[in-house]
């Protein structure tokens, strides 16, 4: 068998030539990294979890009417997504605040925001991933207005969707990104959700215990994070069903 196109490698991602033209697999790995790579470390079945996730989530956003790359799941760890060209911004939706926000404004974790706060970090590692403004993006021809106003819309849906869906099953969606991508149809351009919606790239709480879900348990050394994400999986009915009580019937 021919061996296929390695496009990218991240660093929890690799991405190859899918088998139809505008088509990319998009393989998970068990590569956990933190602080721009200066923590690493191989999580057994990080991959696999992160690969179901994202797949229910991309596929909730599409059969709401939310654009994502997303086509369908290959096997295990890949998904076969649609090819487009990434904004080189990371779009940070913010409910409470944590993390980044909380160290640089001095809000403590966890309080809840007037409303849902965006921010925008250009997209470079050497860099650190910076906060931009618009200004910087408009300026350094990043995004135009236009899409800057398309973005800001996609976030918000994306928030609205994540937030409901996470807080059916008792998690409070803290923060989260994304990415965006481009895609052309014919002389039409149109944004798209594409990278990765997982435990990765938001932060859940468990919302009775407060516990960490996400990739904080893994940057703050707060236990295992397969467990965490395996939580998440088993609450949204990803994982095979196997190991779930099943209700009693009354009647
Ligand atoms: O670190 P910070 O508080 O700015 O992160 C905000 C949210 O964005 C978190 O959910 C974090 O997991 C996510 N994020 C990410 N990739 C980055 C930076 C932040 O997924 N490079």
């Amino acid at each position: 068998m021919a061996r296929r196109k390695k496009i990218y490698e991240g660093k929890a991602k690799i991405l190859y030539e899918g088998p139809e033209p505008g088509t990319i697999v998009q393989y998970f790995k068990d590569d956990a990294t933190a602080f721009n790579a200066e923590k690493k470390d191989v999580i057994d079945g990080k991959g696999v979890l992160n690969n179901r996730l994202s797949e229910f989530f991309m596929n909730g956003l599409n059969q709401i009417g939310v654009p994502t790359h997303f086509i369908r799941r290959l096997n295990m760890r890949e998904q076969l997504v649609r090819n487009c060209e990434i904004v080189p911004l990371e779009i940070i939706v913010r409910n409470y605040a944590a993390g980044t926000m909380s160290k640089r404004l001095g809000i403590a974790e966890g309080t809840q925001l007037p409303r849902p706060i965006v921010e925008y970090c250009y997209k470079d590692d050497a860099l650190g991933d910076p906060l931009v403004t618009e200004e910087h993006i408009a300026a350094f021809g990043w995004a135009s207005q236009q899409d800057m106003e398309d973005i800001l819309s996609l976030a918000l849906r994306v928030n609205d969707f994540m937030s409901g869906v996470m807080m059916a099953v008792g998690i409070r969606l803290i923060d989260f990104k994304i990415e965006i991508g481009r895609v052309f149809d014919g002389d039409y351009q149109r944004l798209i959700v594409a990278d990765e919606i997982s435990p990765d790239s938001c932060r859940l709480w468990d919302i009775e215990t407060g516990q960490k879900l996400d990739k904080d348990v893994f940057r703050r050394d707060l236990g295992n994070l397969t467990d965490a994400y395996s939580e998440v999986a088993r609450r949204l009915g990803v994982l095979p069903q196997s190991n779930v009580t099943k209700p009693t019937l009354i009647n």
